[in-house]
């Protein structure tokens, strides 16, 4: 079921069991609430202070964001996820914000706090912890290459840099985009090589590369990359996803021999994150419920 803010009079939320939810526009996708659930049921069964706690998808205007925080926080929700187009435009309403979503400018999770909503970001956790556990490698050290200048590359790279990546390069079809983000890259002290987006570019051997792009996100998508020159050690993430099916990028890219993983292991990666935050659990079993809720 999607509600929407004015719903919060009704019913549904008149109790004082916490609350969490998911805000998006269009939010319909959303396999949040899906594994959240399955999350906050496994936690209820050892902290009976969850007993009653439910997670609700939120369809949310961005117009609106700010002003009904405030309602969303008296009706008990104890941390709200938030995705597109919302994880820069909240960033005036956050009373504070972790390091993470300073550097990247973007923010997925809310945490109530007695001063107002703290905003944190799990996008780049959820991203480093589905590559180690798919290929068993990391960032340091590593030769990163993410495709895409939005939201989702941001935390990406920002990721990469904290935790010492060898070098990074971004690509982007737009050149403005590109240009924003490799400007903050350096504004923070770190270097990057700023390259147009193109299906021949130029991957190093043993690199990381990250799709951050929205291509792949509809089942007819081509593939991002011509994974014929892409060498074989290097290892492909696509950020994007579809449920039941691998991306046509990930298709692609193992028909050529090279490792590749979609974006699913992801959000649950990031969801177990933003649980722990809200309310303790333990992030690895957390993720292991969340990853069997979406069949993986
Ligand atoms: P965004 O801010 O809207 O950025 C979209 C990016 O895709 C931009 O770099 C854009 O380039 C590029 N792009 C879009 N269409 C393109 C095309 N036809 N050709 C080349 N480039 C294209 O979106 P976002 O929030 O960063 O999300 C990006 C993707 O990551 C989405 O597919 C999203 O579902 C996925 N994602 C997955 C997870 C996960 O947990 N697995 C988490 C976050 C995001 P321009 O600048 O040229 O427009």
């Amino acid at each position: 079921m999607i509600y929407t803010p004015a719903d919060l009079q009704s019913d549904a939320f008149a109790d004082n069991a916490p609350k969490f939810a998911v805000f998006g526009k269009p939010i319909a996708h959303s396999l949040s609430p899906v594994m959240q659930n399955a999350a906050l049921a496994e936690l209820a069964k050892a902290d009976p202070r969850f007993a009653r706690a439910r997670y609700d998808a939120f369809e949310v205007d961005s117009a609106e964001l700010n002003e009904i925080l405030p309602l969303f926080a008296a009706k008990n929700f104890v941390g709200i996820n938030l995705t597109i187009p919302h994880k820069e435009t909240v960033l005036p309403a956050l009373a504070e914000a972790d390091a993470e979503v300073l550097r990247a400018r973007a923010c997925n999770t809310l945490l109530k706090t007695p001063s107002g909503w703290r905003g944190f970001n799990t996008d780049g956790f959820g991203l480093e912890t589905a590559i180690q556990k798919a290929f068993g490698v990391d960032f340091e050290n590593a030769e990163v290459v993410i495709l895409g200048a939005g939201g989702a590359a941001r935390g990406a790279a920002f990721r990469a840099l904290a935790k010492k990546c060898g070098s990074l390069s971004v690509a982007n079809r737009s050149r403005e985009r590109l240009q924003k983000l490799a400007d903050d890259i350096r504004a923070e002290g770190f270097d990057c090589n700023a390259l147009e987006l193109s299906q021949d570019l130029e991957i190093p051997e043993n690199a990381i590369v990250v799709n951050a792009t929205s291509i792949g996100l509809k089942p007819d998508d081509a593939p991002v990359l011509d994974f014929s020159k892409f060498p074989r050690s290097a290892v492909f993430f696509d950020m994007p996803y579809r449920r039941g099916a691998e991306t046509n990028s990930v298709v692609a890219a193992r028909g050529a021999g090279v490792r590749a993983a979609s974006g699913l292991p992801m959000l649950a990666w990031q969801g177990a994150k933003s649980l722990s935050i809200w309310t303790g659990a333990d992030v690895e079993s957390a993720g292991k419920t969340m990853l069997k809720s979406l069949g993986l």
